[in-house]
């Protein structure tokens, strides 16, 4: 059997979304969040405005400067 959400496009699968995410720029609820790891182990969210592209990175619901989050990304193990 296979569920069915109507009005729901189901073509973009992430981590599924238990709240609903609301921009903090425009307030609209178009929002695709997702969390991922990085790779110095820091857990981080990603939220993505599809009404003003407006983006945010959170990291345990502390706000991250984008180059808080390419600096994580990019550290390398010794
Ligand atoms: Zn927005």
């Amino acid at each position: 059997m296979t569920a069915r959400f109507p009005g729901v496009q189901m073509s973009l699968v992430t981590t599924p979304v238990s709240q609903l995410a609301v921009c903090a720029q425009c307030a609209g609820t178009r929002v695709t969040r997702i969390t991922m790891t990085l790779t110095d182990g820091s857990v981080v969210d990603f939220a993505s405005c599809h009404t003003c592209e407006h983006k945010t990175w959170t990291e345990a619901g502390t706000g991250l400067d984008v180059s808080d989050v390419l600096r994580k990304a990019q550290k390398v193990r010794a």
